[in-house]
């Protein structure tokens, strides 16, 4: 029997296997798609998921990953700007989870691809897995790393949430190494540049008709949030028929064990914790609880034990991105405003929200 098995080969699985496999033990990735994807993702990496990805053997400018170093938020006539406190990134999700799972498979780990874990549960033995293809695996460890989707029984509680998209650009000109935090009314988005010299544009809402169907009403919602969206905006013309979307994100969420605790289950990546997006720290996340729980998994800790010591990690970063994103809903302009009078206060909070323990650059 193995060892561990991972179910999902995003960041925080992918980052589990490797973790897994290298110190020797004998690991099962199963990701359901048969080829790495665009996912709804800001592409936005910070110094600590630089370092996660560099402790694991990745370096995000040998990927080709374009660099950040500037930040502007916007909200009506207002605009703020300020130097980030660190070097950040900028890279779409296909080629970087697929560069994990071919660390995962080079470790050692078994990665088995267009196969689903239809459900899971506890047998005699430990756990038992039934894959989409009728295969079953059993292993004594189970880490669930599905990301926002749930498996059948271990769902995270509470259905409701906002709604993500995703819609890459080409623009009339090209953003040069700056974030831009475009909030407007029921939402906010970010503009960054992706190394191709598009750009990425990400939006979280709380409710979305249009937007998630046509580019031009997703431009145009965006663009009324500011004088600065609607700038960058005009003349962008969309790279997709129209924007990828994701329902139901649970913001805020972060697991806890109750009485209903079950043994032998790691839970990582949005399985445990969803950040607010606009902190661009869930791959970081994501990739610090694979490789905290492959630790715990060999050192023979508990997962009750493991999801205390990952929450009390990540609870600095959630607590400041939440605090972040409740001031851009509930007053944007003011925080622009502030932005602009004090950048120092702009850099803190970028900072706040990354796990502790990163080196400035
Ligand atoms: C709007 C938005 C913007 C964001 N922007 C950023 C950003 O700029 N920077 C940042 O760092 N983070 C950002 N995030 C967050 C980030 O995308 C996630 O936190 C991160 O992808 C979580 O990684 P994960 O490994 O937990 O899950 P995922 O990356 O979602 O991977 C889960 C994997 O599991 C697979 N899977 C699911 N179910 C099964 C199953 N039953 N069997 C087998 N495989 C399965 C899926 O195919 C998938 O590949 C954003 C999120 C949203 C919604």
């Amino acid at each position: 029997m193995m060892d561990a098995l991972v179910v999902g080969g995003g960041p925080a699985g992918a980052a589990a296997a490797i973790t897994l496999a290298r110190a020797g033990a004998s690991v099962t990735l199963v990701e359901r798609e048969a080829r790495a994807r665009e996912k709804v993702c800001g592409e936005f990496l910070g110094p600590d998921a630089a370092q996660a990805l560099a402790r694991l053997g990745l370096s995000l400018a040998d990927l080709g990953a374009a660099p950040i170093g500037r930040a502007r938020l916007a909200a009506g006539p207002r605009d703020a700007g300020w130097n980030l406190p660190f070097q950040a990134w900028s890279i779409p999700r296909a080629p970087l989870d697929e560069a994990l799972l071919s660390l995962a498979s080079e470790a050692g780990a078994t990665v088995l691809r267009g196969r689903a874990v239809a459900a899971a549960g506890r047998d005699g033995r430990g756990w038992m897995a039934r894959l989409s293809d009728g295969g079953v695996l059993h292993a004594p460890a189970l880490v669930l790393a599905t990301g926002k989707h749930e498996l059948r029984g271990h769902a995270r509680p509470g259905r409701r949430g906002a709604v993500g998209l995703k819609l890459p650009l080409r623009l009339a000109t090209p953003l040069e190494g700056a974030v831009l935090l475009l909030p407007f009314a029921g939402g906010y988005a970010g503009l960054q540049p992706r190394p191709d010299g598009g750009a990425n544009l990400c939006a979280a809402l709380w409710q979305a008709g249009d937007e998630a169907r046509h580019p031009a009403a997703l431009l145009a919602r965006v663009s009324a949030g500011s004088a600065l969206a609607a700038s960058w905006l005009r003349g962008a013309e969309p790279a997709w028929p129209r924007p990828l979307t994701v329902a139901r994100i649970p913001y805020g969420f972060l697991h806890r064990d109750g009485a209903a605790a079950e043994p032998g289950l790691y839970r990582v990546g949005d399985q445990f914790a969803v950040i607010p997006s606009l902190a661009g720290d869930g791959v970081a996340m994501a990739l610090a609880g694979g490789e905290a729980a492959a630790q715990a998994i060999l050192a023979g800790r508990s997962a009750p034990h493991f999801h205390a010591a990952l929450g009390e990690r990540l609870h600095r970063p959630m607590r400041w991105a939440g605090l972040i994103a409740y001031g851009l809903e509930a007053a944007p302009a003011a925080l622009a405003f502030a932005a602009g009078l004090a950048p120092g206060l702009a850099r803190l909070a970028a900072s706040r929200t990354r796990l502790p323990g990163f080196t400035p650059a």
